[in-house]
């Protein structure tokens, strides 16, 4: 069964979507959902859905 802890949200910094925006007010955000948030992208998913983001990608390490 899938883990809709809260606490369990996907890792947005290790994630391939996640991009540092250049709004001070919102830095964080996710080039998939167009989310621009304070939180970790995955948080505002959450709370918009009640579920934990289902496209985390790894980013590849160089
Ligand atoms: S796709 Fe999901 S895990 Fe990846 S940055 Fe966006 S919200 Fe975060």
């Amino acid at each position: 069964m899938e883990n809709q802890d809260p606490r369990r949200a996907p890792d947005c910094l290790k994630c391939l979507h996640f991009h540092v925006t250049w709004d001070a007010a919102f830095p964080r955000g996710c080039t998939l959902f167009g989310v621009k948030s304070r939180n970790l992208p995955s948080i505002e998913v959450y709370k918009a859905t009640g579920r934990h983001c289902p496209s985390f990608e790894a980013r590849p390490i160089r």
